[in-house]
């Protein structure tokens, strides 16, 4: 069985108190690997080792980090094979899109900070006999805690800005899929990257990722995971005076008018609902539809669902793998029952799935469309983050807008209409961090990403995350 260690000072640790925990793949339900169960006392040693790396990682040039962070995704092309492997036996989600998403993108998140910094200029005020500068300068040691549904594409997102600014990092992947996160720790080695820089500790969150937050000498958490998760980091990290950056759950509506294009539509729609098993906080899972276009929508909807295949992450033609865990199954089914205890009709799938051979023990569940249920239910307030999706009428732009501002999220929007004055419009008056017209999940990295309301707090990508992971100081020069 692999054994995975943390890796702190540029080597492999064993955890300070010699506890593990199992690793199953979600495809057969079987443990295929164990990883440390990390306590405080790793965090420190993670501590010390960056604060013997940060005088030396701080004071380098940016060109420097530039280079050796370009040379870490050299590597990754090197391993793009058995990264994208590794992805899907860990996390249960077809290889094809391992290999289309979340390798591609994980490697373009390092080459994307890796340059993006070189760009980064800071302000100048002048006024008579006076020159105020600004300095952006790193905080010193960061952590970086993401979540298993993006595994390596996540973890990347986040550590590529806080090391390109010249931090040093201790990054905590979930305890659910920890495989990338290790082997990327072996390319950082091949690529050169210090000792220390980077720290990678292994565990469950309310271990390890509190004795992170609560590390008085860890001065920014930049967090990705569920809204629960998020409120007690904040309650913990804030009297603290942390930097904090929260990206945290969804409920995002797909909001399609009778003046679309209906057949590009449906099959965004499936693609937006059901891509990685609808385990993307990005997913639309309230499907709004104009009254006028309802039937046609749904029954092509229907039929497009139904030929999804389901089954086995390294079979050529599976489009949905398995959910990551088994409790997060049990999690999903229990929505599904709670949605027709709601009243809601079940249009097509509803039920778990048992493919034969390998994955008959895995954690399979068809993907499922329910109709019927209003926005105030808990079906359609509360985030299930699996394979299933509602659909709801509307019959105007305000009740269409009503909907989707109607839950405590404000994650994504896509919104379907061919009246480019329309769309604008519900652009402006939707509550979301990010509103897609005529599309889904096309990402440009330099644009701000993240939520409103309970959605999160804080936007990443571009410059907004290198000004996150900087402290910036005014300078003001009377001459
Ligand atoms: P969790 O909130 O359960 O966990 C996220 C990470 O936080 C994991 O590494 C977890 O560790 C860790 N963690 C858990 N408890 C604590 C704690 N008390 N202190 C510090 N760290 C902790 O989320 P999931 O992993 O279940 O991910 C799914 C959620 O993430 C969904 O709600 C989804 O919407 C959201 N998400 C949001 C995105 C966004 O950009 N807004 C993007 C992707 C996902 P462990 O797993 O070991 O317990």
């Amino acid at each position: 069985m692999k054994e995975l260690r943390n890796y702190i000072a540029g080597a492999w640790q064993s955890p300070v108190k010699n506890q593990w925990l199992d690793n199953p793949e979600p495809a057969t339900g079987k443990v295929y690997s164990r990883l440390p169960d990390s306590t405080a006392e790793d965090v420190q040693m993670a501590v010390d080792a960056a604060k013997k790396a940060f005088p030396i990682w701080s004071a380098m040039s940016v060109e420097e980090r530039s280079h050796i962070m370009l040379a870490i995704a050299q590597e990754m092309k090197l391993s793009f094979e058995s990264l994208a492997e590794a992805e899907s036996k860990d996390q249960g989600k077809p290889i094809h899109l391992s290999k289309v998403m979340d390798i591609p993108r994980a490697i373009q998140n390092i080459e994307f900070f890796a340059t993006e910094i070189l760009h980064m200029a800071s302000e100048s005020h002048g006024t008579k006999g006076v020159l105020n500068y600004t300095v952006h300068a790193p905080i010193g040691i960061v952590g970086c805690i993401s979540p298993w549904n993006l595994p390596l594409y996540l973890f990347t997102w986040k550590i590529a800005p806080a090391l390109a600014t010249g931090n040093c990092v201790i990054a905590k992947p979930s305890e659910l899929t920890p495989l990338t996160a290790t082997m990327f720790a072996e390319l950082c080695m091949k690529a050169g990257l210090p000792p220390g820089v980077l720290n990678i500790l292994h565990g469950n969150g309310k271990n390890v990722g509190s004795a992170i937050v609560e590390h008085p000498d860890i001065r920014a958490i930049s967090f990705t995971g569920g809204t629960v998760t998020g409120e007690h980091i904040a309650s913990k990290a804030a009297p603290m005076f942390k930097k904090l950056s929260l990206e945290l759950g969804g409920k995002n509506p797909s909001i399609i008018f009778a003046d679309c294009d209906m057949q590009e539509v449906v099959q965004q729609a499936v693609r937006s609902a059901f891509t990685n098993q609808g385990e993307i906080c990005l997913c639309g899972s309230r499907i709004l539809i104009e009254d006028s276009v309802y039937e046609v929508f749904r029954d092509a909807f229907i039929q497009k669902v139904k030929q999804l295949n389901i089954g086995d992450p390294f079979e050529d033609g599976t489009n949905l793998g398995a959910l990551v865990s088994k409790s997060h199954w049990e999690k999903v089914l229990s929505y599904i029952q709670l949605a027709k205890e709601e009243g809601g009709t079940i249009l097509c799938g509803g039920s778990p799935v048992h493919p034969q051979g390998r994955c008959q023990d895995g954690w399979f569940i068809e993907p499922t469309v329910i109709e019927g249920l209003g926005n105030d239910c808990r079906t359609n307030q509360e985030e299930i983050f699996g394979p299933v999706v509602t659909l709801q009428r509307f019959s105007s732009e305000e009740e269409a807008i009503a909907l989707a501002n109607g839950t405590k999220y404000g994650l994504a929007a896509n919104v379907w209409t061919q009246h480019l004055a329309k769309a604008h419009r519900i652009a402006h008056a939707l509550d979301f961090g990010i509103v897609w017209i005529n599309c889904w999940l096309i990402r440009d990295l330099r644009t701000p990403f993240g939520g409103m309301k309970d959605s999160g707090v804080g936007r990443e990508g571009g410059f907004e995350a290198l000004r996150f992971f900087t402290e910036t100081k005014n300078v003001c020069v009377k001459f």
